[in-house]
Parts: C-alpha cells; sequence; structure tokens
C-alpha cells in the first residue's frame, strides 16, 4: 500500500480520491480548513496552510511520497525536509524555476521554446532613467499585460494594460495594499490570440511521458468558463504542442502531472502561456472522457506505476466550470438537478461550503458523439443558461 502526502485539499485533490481507491492508495493530505473539499477523501488531514513546512514535516513521516495540488509552497524551506530524505513528487528542483512567473519565463525561453516577449519590471522602476522602461514598452507597444510574478491565478494578479495612465494607477493601487510594496512584475507582450490552447502532460519515474488530446479552453475575465476536447488545430500543431509538452518534462526530470496552457495565434503560431505543475483545470474532461483520468494519471506517476492510457473515449467532450456568481451558502440543488438532466452530462460538485463570484464550486463534462465545437459551444450555452442567473 502506498501512502500519498497531498500539500492542499482543495478540488485538485479531492478528485483523486475516486483513482486512490482504485490503486489501493491512502491519500493524507494537508490543507488550513475542515470545510476543504478534498477532507472529505483523505485517510487523515493535517490542518495547516501549504506554506507551513512544520507540518509538512508530520506529514512526510506518515507517507511514503509527498506530491502538490497547490504550488503556492516555500521551496526553501522545504528543500531542508528533501535533503533529509523525504521524497518529494515531483522533485522541488522541477518546481523552483516555474514558481515565479518571470523566472518561469526565462526557464522556457532558454530551453528554446516560443513564449510571448516579456521583461521583469522591477529594474526600470528602479531605473534612475525613466525613458528606459518608456523605450522598453514602446518596442511591445500597448496594450502590454502586467502580471504579479507570484501568487498569481485565475487572473488575480493579471492586468491588461492599455496606456501609461493605466500602468501608473495598476502600480499604485497595487503598491497602497498592506502587502503591495513587495510584489514584483512582469511586463509581456499582448497576444492577440486566436484560441487558448491547453495540454495536460504525464511523467512517470521511468522516464515515461504520455500526452492527453489538445484541448481548446476559453476564459472569461481571466477566469477558465470551458474546455473543449480535442482542440480543432491541425495535425502540425498538435505535434508541435506534444513537442514542448515533453521537452518541457524532460528537461525538468518531472514525476506527475503539469498542465500547459498556450495562445494559439491567428498566423498558427503556437506561444506558451502557462506551466501549472499538478494537475489542471483544462484536465478535468478526462474524469469522463478519457481512459485514465488526469487525477488517477498523477497517482501512477508519483506511486512508481505505469502510466495509463490517455485516449478519449467519445470522439468529444465539453467541460464547463460552475463558477460562483454570488457570495452565498447555498448548495445550489435545483440547479443541479437540472444540470443532471442535460443528455450525458457528469456533474461534479466540490462540496463548498461558501460560494462567492468567480469561485470554482464544480463542473460538467458532457460526452458529443461527433466532433463539432459548435455544437460543443451550444452545449455549454446550454449548461450556463441553466447555472447563472439570467
Ligand atoms: P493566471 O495565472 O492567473 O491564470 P494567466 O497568465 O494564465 O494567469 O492569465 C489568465 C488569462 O489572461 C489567460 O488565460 C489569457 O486569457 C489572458 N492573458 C494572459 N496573458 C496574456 C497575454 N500575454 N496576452 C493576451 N492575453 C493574456
Amino acid at each position: 500500500m502506498k501512502r500519498v502526502g497531498i500539500i492542499g485539499g482543495g478540488q485538485l485533490a479531492w478528485m483523486m480520491g475516486d483513482a486512490a481507491k482504485k490503486l489501493g492508495v491512502e491519500l493524507l493530505i494537508q490543507t488550513p480548513s475542515k470545510y476543504d473539499p478534498a477532507v472529505t477523501i483523505a485517510q487523515e488531514t493535517v490542518f495547516a496552510p501549504v506554506d507551513d513546512v512544520t507540518t509538512t514535516k508530520v506529514l512526510a513521516k506518515k507517507c511514503d511520497v509527498i506530491t502538490f495540488e497547490n504550488e503556492f509552497v516555500n521551496l526553501d524551506a522545504l528543500s531542508v525536509l528533501e535533503n533529509q530524505g523525504v521524497c518529494f513528487r515531483p522533485k522541488l528542483a522541477a518546481l523552483t524555476p516555474l514558481l515565479d512567473k518571470y523566472q518561469q519565463r526565462c526557464y522556457l525561453r532558454d530551453l528554446g521554446l516560443p513564449v510571448p516577449a516579456f521583461f521583469a519590471l522591477d529594474e526600470y522602476l528602479a531605473s534612475v532613467q525613466p525613458e528606459n522602461l518608456q523605450s522598453k514598452i514602446e518596442d511591445l507597444g500597448f496594450p502590454v499585460v502586467l502580471k504579479s510574478r507570484r501568487h498569481g491565478y485565475d487572473g488575480q494578479g493579471t492586468f491588461i494594460i492599455k496606456d501609461w495612465a493605466s500602468l501608473q494607477y495598476q502600480l499604485d493601487a497595487s503598491s497602497s495594499k498592506p502587502t503591495g510594496n513587495q510584489a514584483s512584475y512582469l511586463i509581456e507582450e499582448f497576444v492577440p490570440f486566436e484560441r487558448e490552447l491547453a495540454i495536460i502532460v504525464a511523467r512517470s519515474v521511468d522516464a515515461e511521458v504520455v500526452t492527453y488530446p489538445v484541448v481548446e479552453t476559453q476564459q472569461e475575465q481571466q477566469v477558465c468558463r470551458r474546455v473543449i476536447a480535442p482542440a480543432e488545430i491541425t495535425a502540425n500543431q498538435a505535434a508541435e504542442i506534444e513537442a514542448i509538452a515533453k521537452t518541457l518534462l524532460n528537461s525538468l526530470q518531472v514525476v506527475g502531472v503539469f498542465g500547459i496552457e498556450l495562445f494559439l495565434t491567428a498566423d498558427g503560431k503556437v506561444l506558451v502561456n502557462e506551466i501549472a505543475p499538478r494537475t489542471h483545470n483544462s484536465g478535468h474532461f478526462t474524469l469522463d472522457a478519457c481512459e485514465t483520468s488526469q487525477f488517477e494519471q498523477h497517482l501512477r506517476a508519483v506511486c512508481g506505476f505505469s502510466l495509463g492510457d490517455t485516449a478519449l473515449i467519445s470522439p468529444s467532450a465539453v467541460m464547463v466550470n460552475l463558477l460562483g456568481y454570488e457570495t452565498s451558502q447555498s448548495d445550489y440543488k435545483s440547479q443541479r438537478q437540472q444540470l443532471a438532466e442535460v443528455p450525458h452530462a457528469h456533474i461534479h460538485w466540490y462540496g463548498k461550503t461558501e460560494s462567492r463570484p468567480g469561485r470554482k464550486l464544480g463542473h460538467v463534462t458532457v460526452l458529443l458523439d461527433h466532433q463539432s465545437r459548435d455544437a460543443a459551444i451550444a452545449i455549454a450555452q446550454a449548461i450556463e443558461a441553466i447555472w447563472y442567473p439570467s
């Protein structure tokens, strides 16, 4: 029996529950609140924030391997445990270049992978010559994208900047927050993408790498709303994205699942936007639509098992996030009952006790018997019409 410790107890850990049972693996969770979704599926939970390393040390004593559901950890402090022999999968070195978005961009660029043009804002803000910043931004041309280097997720910390005044406004707004002074940023070109794409990729302890079908993701206000699998792209584009995924996971010697978000431009160019060093929202469709889910795959990888088949079990699928749209303690039972009547729909409700605007409360995946982007979008719209108040 393998005992797997997971740092983080949100829905990504919760969705490993069924796979753990199937594989005969026990899950032990470190998470701050007894209301976090994965508490219900864990054999044992240690309650503490994900960056509390003293607690991780306690967790590690009970487990064969430690993995991550949440990457906002304290790598320096965790490395003491790794040096003492705690087995982290992926190894901490695989996360080190990724947690800061600027360093992540540098790592991808140095690996020869295509990324948007970018630079770190801090050194220019510190510069005594403001014209340096001006010429750097003029090289990119407005709009540009301002991103917090750390702790951004679901669009938090990502701002589309149209002109100098809004850049100044955003920087002033951030520095007036209690922790704002320490915030550091990168600036990158705004990519007028045609589509956003993503790929889930897994690597085993034996360095076997498998990829899932490339998907299209649709964001609203920088939060993922829908995922269409597979994406309608050319075979060459799919091969290019699979190659990017393999290069990255081999270079970092990852053991486990990563999600990679990409842009596809109107002239067919692929650019990497972001790496999630864990299972990812763009792979939730795999629970119902693939031979092996990304959650099972991650457990297989970190336990040292052989990897599973990543093929789709239906010609296509569409996943729709159920995002909070109000502050409430409702369990939305009647909406969920209506969603259950959508043909071929699989509903996953994370059991969160509080809804807030933008919070991921659940998702629905519908399997389609043919591949059609238009049909997938129509199904997504029908689901959203049930979920969101008109
Ligand atoms: P987060 O880590 O918060 O998810 P992302 O970098 O993935 O932040 O950005 C969230 C969304 O913002 C993206 O999915 C995309 O829609 C938009 N976005 C981010 N960077 C750019 C860019 N350089 N050009 C255009 N849109 C962008």
